[in-house]
């Protein structure tokens, strides 16, 4: 198992049109269709009723079991190369520095976002414990087993942050209370901290409290969307997803509150439909209220809603990911930048020996996400190929090399200074 998979999206890599971002109007994900109401809610699963046994590493060919959180978990196949619960090689990676966790239950995720391979109206196709997210399988694990393998020496563990990701579900605020305190119980959370990465439709403060209070350590709300016209298309009642851009703000602004500055932030997906000028805004909007924003390259996940969609051409992405770091991390403004008619970023506000110096260091480039032990813009969370194939990297789960600036500044078109 690798996770260097043959792509056959490898089409939608590429701008349609010789467009190089991807527009409102070609952004339009497919009606979901309805599950016949025998599939629903994980009646397959649950019908068989299979006892798990140990690891369930998600194969097609054979009966999913019934696997419920807290007692089960999903992690991705990144962090189980890493735990050395699967075998495999990542490419240029020798590991991931952060432990995803993901709730499970046979009923999986009820809402339907557009975007996500985890979405309901795949019921009738695949059960949950099977379906790919963010390019990769995710082998479902005792919960108590995976604290056993860290809580060996967290000290030495390669993850620099545990991260427990809530789907909508009617158990989900419960369950990720027990696996936080299961965690907490053995491992010190200052040795391996814990994100939570929220679901606000079923949230409350005081639910956001609760975990502040358990000791989770950043809060994190995955309002993909970078506008209100795109939140609803593509997570609320366009695709009959609970969803509402006004609950994840209320939830997001809750956790500036308890979690306080540097400790909350948001998820943005890029290329769905928004302008750069769009998304750096709200870049600008979360680190005045004292958050950060961790940014995900849209691909068309197999199986999604958007499945058909082209990938974000890689010249919109990295000038908004280089956006993104200047706000984030060097002070640069969204009111300094200068953009074009189409709201594409056409001057950064810097003097050309500054924004060599960015783009030279390349951490601007590499995963966004909560920080680890090695600096505070680099992401313990480094998704390997999470947002695109290694053949065509979008975030870097590494250090680029001089060779891998190169090709960045070629998507960025801007040439490298003779000295
Ligand atoms: S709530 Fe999260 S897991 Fe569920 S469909 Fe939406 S993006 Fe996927």
């Amino acid at each position: 198992m690798s996770c260097h998979k043959p792509e056959v999206e490898t089409a939608t890599l590429n701008a349609r049109d010789g467009l190089d971002h991807n527009p409102f109007a070609a952004m339009q994900p497919r009606a979901p269709a309805r599950t016949p109401d025998a599939l629903r809610n994980g009646a397959r699963v649950k019908s068989n009723d299979v006892i798990p046994q140990g690891v369930y590493l998600p194969n097609y060919n054979r009966l999913t079991p019934n696997m419920r959180s807290p007692e089960y978990v999903q992690m991705s196949t990144a962090a189980a190369i890493t735990l050395g619960i699967m075998k495999g090689q990542m490419y240029r990676c020798s590991c991931t520095r952060c432990l995803n966790l993901l709730l499970t239950y046979p009923e999986g995720c009820r809402a339907n976002c557009a975007y996500c391979g985890l979405a309901r109206h795949r019921e009738a196709e695949r059960d949950y414990a099977d379906r790919n997210f963010i390019r990769v399988d995710w082998p479902a694990v005792p919960l108590d087993m995976t604290i056993d393998t860290v809580a060996r020496d967290p000290g030495k563990s390669p993850f620099h942050r545990m991260c427990i990701s809530m789907i909508t579900h009617p158990r989900s605020d419960e369950d990720t209370v027990s696996v936080l305190k299961r965690w907490t119980d053995r491992i010190d959370p200052s040795a391996i901290p814990v994100s939570i990465l929220s679901n606000p439709t079923t949230m409350t403060r005081a639910d956001v409290k609760r975990l502040r209070d358990l000791g989770a350590d950043i809060f994190t709300v995955a309002l993909d969307a970078a506008t209100p016209e795109i939140f609803e298309r593509t997570r609320g009642k366009g695709v009959q997803s609970p969803h509402s851009w006004q609950k994840y703000w209320e939830i997001l602004l809750d956790a500036r509150d308890i979690f306080g500055p540097q400790k909350f932030g948001a998820h943005i997906i890029v290329g769905m439909g928004e302008t750069e000028r769009e998304v750096l805004a709200l870049v600008q909007r979360l680190v005045d209220l004292g958050g950060h924003s961790h940014m995900f390259c849209f691909f068309p996940e197999k199986g999604s809603l958007m499945d058909h969609l082209p990938a974000t051409p890689r010249d919109q992405w990295r000038r908004v990911q280089l956006g993104r770091y200047l706000i984030d991390y060097r002070g640069a403004r969204v009111e300094k930048m200068s953009f074009d008619s189409e709201g594409r970023v056409s001057d950064f506000g810097l003097p050309r020996d500054q924004l060599d110096e960015v783009i030279d260091a390349g951490v601007a480039f590499r995963t966004s996400g909560c920080p680890g032990k090695f600096a505070e813009d680099v992401s313990a969370c480094d998704r390997p190929y999470g947002d695109s194939p290694p053949s065509n990297i979008a975030s870097y789960p590494f250090q680029p090399n001089k060779r891998d600036i190169g090709k960045i500044r070629r998507q960025l078109r801007i040439v490298e200074r003779r000295h």
